[in-house]
């Protein structure tokens, strides 16, 4: 089977690898039909990627079309298509005990930390297959990435008419945005960047965005209302962004970093303690926010159209590559094809 391997940071390569011989009794046998390309892959690429040891089949961003099923009490049969839920998760720590399989103490995701999808059949826990013969194969690769984001709002605990401040317009920013509106929030983006700005004044439906290179606090006062958004949800990973959280956010308010970076957050006490902030990490998502998209998308309350901007058959790969990775390519989301 059709295979990329990521031998070394910089150097992918394809082969014809050996099938999976045996489905162990509670996985399925999956055919990788699409996989989205994300920040983690790059910075695999880029040998950024902190606890990543080569090679690695890179792919967490899949939707898959089941070909065997050797478990009796499973949800998914044979030929339903479905996202894969790339956490898998040791279901006996603290953390799994608890219902939080996303930040299991001895977590390993697809593609990461194991060999993921960028291969013609994998093996999958059945759990972890969220069956969908509603959306399209894009949908269904495009459900994980929005699971950043939705899982982000639900830690915010978003509720309807309240202003919530978008940092980031990256990926993971434009995963949170969808999900800020389901809730019945307004949400106001700030990135540096004019061309993501105008990406969700256009394809997002965002009334109101924010230049973060000037002073956010005083744009912010400017609005209706006058309130400083009651939650903030950073999705830039970039400290002096996070670090400021504290000083934009309403009395009372929350913040929740879904962006993250190798280094150390610190705050004012006092302005941390006057406003009584809640602050909180998200990381993953639950098998919730799995089944939640899945069906805010069939419902149309969620678009996908806006986020492939790039694909390439998985025989293109290796050779398309250096042209996505051009600052001026304007890569929001890549999509590989194994048809
Ligand atoms: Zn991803
Ligand atoms: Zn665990």
């Amino acid at each position: 089977m059709k295979t990329i391997t990521l031998n070394n940071p910089g150097e992918f390569s394809i082969s014809d690898a050996a099938e999976p011989t045996e489905v162990p009794a509670g996985y399925a046998l999956v055919r990788t039909r699409r996989v989205g390309i994300c920040g983690t892959d790059w910075h695999a690429y880029h040998g950024r990627q902190p606890f990543f040891s080569y090679p690695r089949v890179l792919g967490h961003e899949l939707g898959v079309e089941v070909v065997a099923v050797n478990d009796p009490s499973a949800e998914v049969k044979e030929g339903d298509k479905c996202s894969v839920e790339p956490y898998l998760n040791c279901g006996q720590c603290v953390a799994c005990r608890r219902g939080k399989g996303n930040c299991c103490i001895d977590l390993k995701v697809l593609g990461v930390h194991a060999d993921g999808g960028m291969r013609e059949l994998i093996v999958v826990p059945t759990h972890k297959l969220h069956v969908s013969n509603k959306l399209s194969l894009d949908q269904l690769a495009l459900v994980e990435t929005l699971g950043i984001g939705c899982h982000a709002v639900a830690r915010a605990q978003v509720e309807r008419d309240e202003h919530v401040l978008v940092l980031g317009a990256g990926p993971i920013g434009l995963s949170v945005i969808p999900f800020v509106q389901a809730a019945g929030a307004i949400a106001v983006v700030a990135d540096v960047s004019d061309s993501r700005l105008a990406f969700c004044r256009q394809h997002m439906n965002v009334k109101t965005t924010l230049d973060a290179r000037g002073d956010l606090a005083e744009q912010l006062k400017q609005l209706p209302g006058g309130d400083l958004p009651t939650a903030i949800i950073d999705a830039t990973g970039n400290p002096p962004s996070m670090m400021r959280c504290f000083d934009l956010l309403a009395h009372g308010g929350r913040i929740v970093y879904v962006g993250l970076f190798q280094g150390e957050v610190s705050f004012n006490d006092p302005n941390f303690h006057r406003r009584e902030t809640t602050l909180l990490a998200s990381r993953n998502a639950l098998p919730g926010d799995f089944k939640r998209i899945i069906r805010l998308i069939e419902q149309g309350v969620v678009d996908t159209t806006p986020w492939i901007t790039h694909r390439a058959s998985a025989s293109a790969f290796i050779e398309t590559l250096p042209r996505w990775l051009t600052p001026d390519a304007g890569v929001i989301k890549a999509m590989i094809d194994f048809d």
